[in-house]
């Protein structure tokens, strides 16, 4: 593909850089994504092993959004099927159904619990009238919106497994931001403080799904870019950003091995944030490396065991909070496809929230494999025997992680990337956002639209055409 005036590179290829790209090739422009895995999709790829399919950690797609949702039922027609939500928490030795249910929770914790928790959350209700509550931290948050016992329990096991620190750095704004996902948060309310189930997003008993992964999406985004006689190249990595005047002139890849220089007008980055900055030649000023290093992301290892059985649960998901079990959560991938596995098997996925280099990270895959085993099997869920195959992977930059005083940092970095005249950050790592899917496909589908009304406006675009997939 020759450069020309309404040529544009986007680096990475999950779903934001596949959207954005997608709906620029509709709209007739010239577009490369370079993608450094083998295959593309990022966070929400689908492995495939020996008839076997799997996603890091299962992933629903629902939005409230229904230009989103129209956009991918179009994109992916027959391929899409309804799941039916069924979920449990493992808490004090018993599975409790998810969202909680009121009767299920009181009986489950036990009514002195429930009794101490309608207290302690009665006690900051008081409290919160005669002051407003100061929220820096997910804790201080939590404490005031579900009482202290509550977080004592259930949030802070729970959320510093998830993240990994103690609840008192973790950012309230987090919670801000992801109050529709804090889906555990919302579940709790409703099974003790009587909200609508109705009006939370995360706690809808319908999911859509594509029956071979949910990596399905990404590659369907694919197939049209290449249909559009565009091009999509994976085992390529961006590797260095060459600018000059705050305006990019070409990036070096490495592809296959092989380094190349590229060209184009505009540039769409969903790679982190923090590893963008990293590649920028000449780099960027000190202070803006200093606070890149201060952003951190939450990465995450997954071990998926291959079982001799149809089925092992009857679940989508099963919340894991105790520490004492290293993993945070499992899926079994069957009941959300049953193509997800050979006839007459089935697949268990273990997410294991850690940090690069980390105790968990560094463990052999023998050692991953035979610890999830061995704790699926104390669960009540599998003998070790029915054990046919197993998979472990690595997955870095899962979570951004938003500590206390995150968003200041973000907020730099963003007016320094700001200065640049054609570069577009986009996506969940790309921008540090707690991004859905449904998110980072419409954060892309938005950079794009934002490229085709830049080119309209400064005529480089002649014959850019209105694409019909603009929602
Ligand atoms: C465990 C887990 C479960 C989740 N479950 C759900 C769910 O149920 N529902 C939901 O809606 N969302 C879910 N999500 C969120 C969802 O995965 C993300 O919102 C979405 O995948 C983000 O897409 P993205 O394109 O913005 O980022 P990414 O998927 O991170 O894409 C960035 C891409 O850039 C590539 N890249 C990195 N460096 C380079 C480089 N130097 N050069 C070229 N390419 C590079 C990466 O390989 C990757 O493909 C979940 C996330 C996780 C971690």
């Amino acid at each position: 593909m020759p450069v020309t005036d309404n040529n544009i590179i986007i680096f990475g290829g999950g779903l934001a850089g596949l959207s954005a790209g997608y709906v620029l090739t509709m709209a007739g422009l010239g577009v490369k994504v370079f993608e450094s895995d083998s295959v593309v999709g990022g966070l929400s790829k689908t492995i495939t092993h020996d008839g076997y399919r799997f996603d890091l950690g299962g992933h629903r797609f629902f939005t409230k959004d229904r230009g989103l949702n129209d956009f991918v039922k179009g994109l992916m027609g027959e391929e899409l099927i309804s799941v039916l939500r069924k979920s449990k928490i493992y808490m004090r030795n018993k599975y409790l159904d998810y969202p909680l249910k009121p009767l299920n929770a009181i009986f489950g914790l036990g009514i002195s619990t429930t009794i101490e928790i309608l207290l302690t959350y009665a006690a900051e209700k008081i409290k919160n009238l005669i002051r407003k509550p100061q929220n820096i931290s997910l804790e201080d948050w939590v404490v005031s919106n579900f009482g202290r016992k509550m977080f004592n329990i259930y949030f802070k096991e729970y959320s510093e497994k998830v993240w990994g620190i103690d609840c008192g750095r973790i950012s309230a704004e987090w919670v801000a931001q992801r109050i529709r996902g804090l889906s555990l948060a919302i579940a709790v309310k409703n099974a003790f403080f009587k909200l609508t189930a109705k009006d939370v997003p995360s706690l809808v008993d319908v999911f859509l799904y594509p029956k071979l992964g949910i990596g399905r999406i990404s590659e369907r985004l694919k197939e049209h870019i290449e249909a559009g006689n565009n091009i999509v190249l994976t085992d390529s990595g961006i590797e260095r950003i060459n600018h000059s005047n705050f305006k990019i002139d070409s990036v070096v890849i490495n592809s296959h091995g092989r380094f190349v220089t590229e060209k184009a007008v505009e540039f769409i980055s969903s790679i982190p944030i923090t590893n963008l900055l990293k590649m920028l030649h000449p780099p960027p000023p000190e202070n803006i490396l200093v606070t890149a290093s201060q952003l951190k992301f939450r990465d995450l290892v997954i071990v998926a065991v291959m079982i001799n059985r149809k089925r092992v649960t009857d679940q989508t998901w099963i919340y894991i909070p105790e520490q004492k079990i290293p993993f945070g959560r499992i899926h079994e991938p069957t009941n959300w496809s049953e193509k997800m596995a050979p006839e007459g098997r089935s697949i268990l996925v273990a997410e294991f929230f850690s940090f690069k280099g980390d105790r968990i990270w560094n463990k052999s895959d023998e050692d991953l494999i035979s610890i999830t085993v061995e704790n699926l099997e104390n669960l009540g869920f599998i003998k070790k025997d029915e054990v046919v195959d197993s998979v472990v992977l690595r997955v870095p930059n899962a979570y951004p992680l938003f500590e206390v005083g995150y968003k200041e940092k973000c907020d730099e970095i963003y007016k320094y990337l700001d200065r640049f005249k054609n570069l577009h950050i986009t996506g969940r790592s790309g921008m540090f956002r707690y991004y859905n899917m449904d998110h980072a496909i419409g954060s892309g589908i938005n950079t794009a639209k934002k490229i085709i009304k830049k080119m309209q406006d400064t005529r480089f675009g002649r014959g850019v055409e209105e694409t019909s997939c603009m929602i």
